[in-house]
């Protein structure tokens, strides 16, 4: 059973009532776009609740535009700050990420957007789907982590609907559209290849943070930037669309394509290619997320065709970006095997962030993670905690660092 369900009852489309958000992670790339949104069409969406890690002053200013009924800091001793800003505005504030799980299954909320990163976000879409939420899923870490175990929750729980915001994906969506699941050969998950794309080995393996900061297309938070860099965004992308559209991993394949025009495709059994184009902007698959696959009038700038006579594609170079295996490594082995290697990732990426270690110690550390961790073929939810719980602690020891999180 795949996870999205691409026919949509026109019924659900038509609907033009205001839908009520949850927005996790309202202060980073996706949460500021998504209120973008809001405040252009503030006739169908309100940003009910608003939540955020740490970033406490510009989540008081975003909680003053918008005026949600409740606003959730993750980091518990800055709710007294918080607090004292927006009280005095009748907006209620909590702390902690179970303050975040209980915002995730209010009765308040029609639609959760997983904005925040990383496993973070696993708990809360959890959450969510238990309480039969619809889901604008951009967190896939939700779905690296715990692949297996959300395509079980979601079966149990059919009133809950996850639309994925991430483009590829979003791309692949549109394409499924009005389609038979039964005649796809492939689904293509176009990459830019990152700001390595060109560079030689020797010269990616010392890269330094602000070399994978600068990424060519897209204007992203920095845990992903460097993920686009190793390539492991790519990897973590097929694990993705192989919980979302329930195709087998042989047939999901990665191609770079720099432009990132191309946001994906999908190929049929005739041998018909659709693809879903349109300038590099996340309000587009934000947007049809948010209306539950439906299009919104002038979300995104047209793309001029004219000025497209370049598109190229090709294929990825496994030798540059080794992180790429780990997506048929975790498809063959399953289990808690990529929950590993994402724990591994984000101590290994916040070390990278901070100067302590060379680009090429990221795919390192993550491969030498997994060779020490504990294997769980069958994981439920408490394994997933103890497995990223363990893989930071391995990563952490891997690279003499202490875990600061
Ligand atoms: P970001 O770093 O810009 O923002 C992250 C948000 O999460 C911030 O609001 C932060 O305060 C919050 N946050 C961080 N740690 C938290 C925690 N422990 N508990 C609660 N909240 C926490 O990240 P982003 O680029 O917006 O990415 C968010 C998610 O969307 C990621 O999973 C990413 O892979 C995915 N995504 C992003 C893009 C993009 O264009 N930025 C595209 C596709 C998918
Ligand atoms: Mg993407």
């Amino acid at each position: 059973m795949p996870i999205f369900i691409f026919f949509v009852n026109l019924q659900d489309m038509r609907e033009d009532s205001l839908k009520r958000l949850a927005i996790l992670g309202a202060t980073g790339s996706i949460g500021m776009q998504t209120l973008d949104i809001v405040r252009r069409y503030p006739e169908l969406y309100r940003a009910e609740v608003l939540s955020a890690g740490s970033r406490v002053d510009e989540l008081a200013a975003l909680a003053r535009e918008f005026r949600p009924s409740l606003v959730v800091i993750a980091r518990r001793e800055l709710e007294g700050r918080l607090r004292a800003a927006l009280e005095p505005l009748g907006i209620a504030v909590s702390s902690g990420p179970e303050a975040l799980c209980a915002a995730a299954e209010s009765p308040d909320v029609d639609m959760v957007v997983t904005a925040t990163v990383g496993y973070s976000g696993l708990e809360p879409t959890v959450r969510a789907i238990r309480a039969g939420k619809e889901i604008a899923l951009a967190n896939k870490e939700t779905l690296v982590v715990a692949g297996e175990y959300i395509r079980r929750l979601m079966a149990e729980n059919p009133s809950a609907r996850i639309f994925p915001v991430d483009s590829e994906h979003s791309a692949v969506a549109q394409c499924l559209a009005g389609e038979d699941p039964d005649k796809v050969r492939r689904l293509i998950i176009t990459a830019s290849g990152g700001p390595f794309r060109t560079w030689e080995p020797a010269r990616i393996a010392q890269a330094t943070a602000a070399d994978a900061l600068r990424h060519p297309n897209w204007n992203m938070g920095a845990k992903i930037t460097v993920d686009s860099a190793t390539m492991l965004n790519k990897a973590f992308e097929l694990i993705e669309a192989h919980y979302l559209f329930d195709i087998p991993a042989e047939r999901i394949e990665a191609v770079v394509h720099p432009q990132s025009i191309v946001h994906s495709m999908v190929e049929f059994e005739d041998g018909a290619i659709k693809a879903q184009l349109g300038v590099p902007d996340m309000r587009l698959p934000i947007a049809y997320a948010l209306g539950r696959s439906s299009r919104l009038a002038g979300v995104s700038e047209p793309l001029s065709l004219e000025k497209m006579s370049n598109l190229t594609f090709e294929a990825p170079d496994e030798r540059k970006f080794p992180c790429l295996g780990f997506a048929r490594l975790s498809l063959e082995r399953r289990g808690t095997t990529a929950c590993t290697v994402n724990g591994a990732n984000e101590v290994a990426v916040a070390a990278f962030l901070q100067g302590r270690i060379p680009f090429g110690r990221i795919y390192s550390t993550i491969a030498r993670t997994l060779e020490r961790a504990t294997f769980i073929a069958n994981p439920d939810f408490a394994d997933y905690v103890a497995s990223n719980a363990e893989s930071r602690r391995l990563a952490a020891e891997e690279l003499g660092i202490a875990l600061n999180n």
